[in-house]
């Protein structure tokens, strides 16, 4: 997979190092720990066991949610590391926190707000933390409330923030139902509803437009968890109903999205992002020993987490100046490819006798299907044998447990409503992926044909 592009472009990095060294060359030498033959044993040794992986990076690791961080992106950061910054204190990273500030400012515009609070975090579990802690402190007593297609981390950090949680029911796509939504905010006790544009498992997007039509009436927030599929509100070939909900998304209090995951960083990148900035004041600490040094704001005073790697800040401000957040542009016509690559792969899986697909087209670049049989259960176990299959294939598909209903009630006729089954599920977030799209289904196809024939070799008495 070693390209050399990529070899060449890295040895430029050795050069940006040493002019980054320049820069502190006045000062006396210090040396270095040494960098001796057994050091360079581990490195090689390092190598050998990183190949215990699937290989995440290549357009036929079709399965999770796992993208390759952009060149730009790991060279800027190994860079940052020679620094270390802490963007904690400006005192721990000054050129790392303005480069935060920026490129937070580029996520905010992206949804539409010249003006916002917000900042990078360790990934969208702490920055879901920090909205719902901000939400709590804003409605103390009342519940969160989130649809049963939401992440899981919605109900875990209720519980750790002491919140009731409650389960909104999703409708027949995996959208929250409107009409659960405005019977459960009758009773006056939800303070706020997570509304998930791009859902882990599927990628189905709430309609975000329609909850705010509900806020007129009822007294709620709205925090927006696009840790997914937040970058697709640059995408303009989503359907009108799905393109409506991303239209509203300035409308929110509160929005969560994940460069670590669409935005081509690596991981240790996600962020919050608050519309009213004087929700800054719940941050407010008195600590002896952080050393705010100024008045200019530090990073710290409105972040939960302490230490911060400004490294990450330096990779995503670098990226995107290469790939700006752009309408048509280059990041832009990415994502559109992904979401056509899911659209077309879900066209082969829904005309082929071997497949049983959901009623719905995928909504973003994630599609889910499922072996055809008669039963759920017979489906299942062939759907994880076309995945064992599919890996000796070279493509790496992933699984999910995923309701019936989401699937033509003629699919199963016996089956009740609540029932599961085990679906094989491709997550097309490579650009490449579009173009790969014959080789994805040509192993595929194999891994159906290998997959039948254990099905039906008779088991040895
Ligand atoms: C991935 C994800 C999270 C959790 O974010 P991490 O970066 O894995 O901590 C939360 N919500 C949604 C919708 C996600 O896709």
């Amino acid at each position: 997979m070693a390209d050399e592009p990529l070899d060449g472009f890295f040895q430029r990095l050795a050069e940006a190092q040493r002019r980054l060294d320049a820069s502190f060359a006045h000062l006396p030498a210090s040396p270095l720990p040494p960098l001796d033959e057994a050091a360079t044993a581990i490195l090689n040794e390092v190598a050998i066991k990183l190949h215990d992986n699937y290989p995440y990076a290549h357009p036929l690791y079709a399965g999770q949610m796992l993208k390759p961080p952009h060149p730009i992106a790991r060279a800027s950061y190994a860079l940052a590391m020679s620094v270390n910054p802490n963007n904690h204190a400006l005192d721990g990273g000054r050129a790392s926190s303005a480069m935060e500030i920026e490129a937070v400012a580029a996520l905010a515009k992206m949804f539409g707000w010249p003006q916002h609070l917000g900042h990078l975090t360790s990934g969208g579990t702490f920055a879901n933390l920090e909205a719902l802690w901000i939400a709590g402190q804003l409605a103390p007593g009342k519940s969160i409330a989130a649809s049963d297609q939401a992440h899981y981390t919605h109900s875990r950090i209720s519980a750790v923030l002491g919140l009731p949680f409650v389960k909104i029911p999703s409708d027949n796509t995996g959208r929250i139902d409107l009409r659960a939504l405005e019977s459960l905010l009758e009773t006056q006790t939800i303070g706020t509803v997570v509304v998930t544009l791009g859902t882990t498992a599927i990628g189905s997007v709430d309609p975000l437009d329609e909850i705010l039509k509900l806020q007129q009436r009822y007294n709620f927030r709205i925090h927006v968890d696009a840790a997914y599929g937040g970058y697709f509100t640059l995408a303009a070939n989503l359907t009108p109903q799905i393109r409506a909900a991303y239209e509203a998304i300035s409308q929110a209090d509160s929005i969560v999205i994940d460069p670590h995951k669409h935005g081509l960083q690596p991981y240790g990148c996600g962020c919050v992002l608050f519309r009213d900035s004087t929700v800054g004041r719940f941050y407010k600490h008195d600590s002896p020993y952080t050393y705010f040094s100024s008045k200019d704001l530090h990073l710290g005073e409105i972040s939960l987490e302490c230490s911060r790697a400004g490294a990450s800040a330096v990779a995503l401000w670098a990226t995107q100046q290469l790939v700006p957040y752009i309408p048509g542009g280059a990041f832009a016509q990415d994502l559109e490819s992904s979401h056509e690559a899911a659209l077309e792969l879900y066209r082969r899986l829904a005309a082929s006798p071997h497949f049983v697909t959901p009623s719905f087209l995928p909504a973003l670049d994630i599609a889910f299907w499922t072996a055809k049989s008669s039963t759920p259960e017979l489906s299942s176990a062939l759907a994880q044998r076309i995945f064992d299959e599919a890996a000796r294939h070279d493509l790496h598909l992933a699984l999910a447990t995923l309701p019936t209903r989401f699937f033509p009630p003629e699919t199963w006729p016996q089956t009740e409503q609540s029932a599961s089954v085990t679906c094989l599920r491709s997550v097309l977030m490579k650009p490449e992926h579009l173009a790969w799209i014959d080789q994805i289904w040509e192993r595929l196809s194999n891994a159906i044909t290998a997959a039948e024939r254990v099905n039906t070799t008779p088991v040895p008495r």
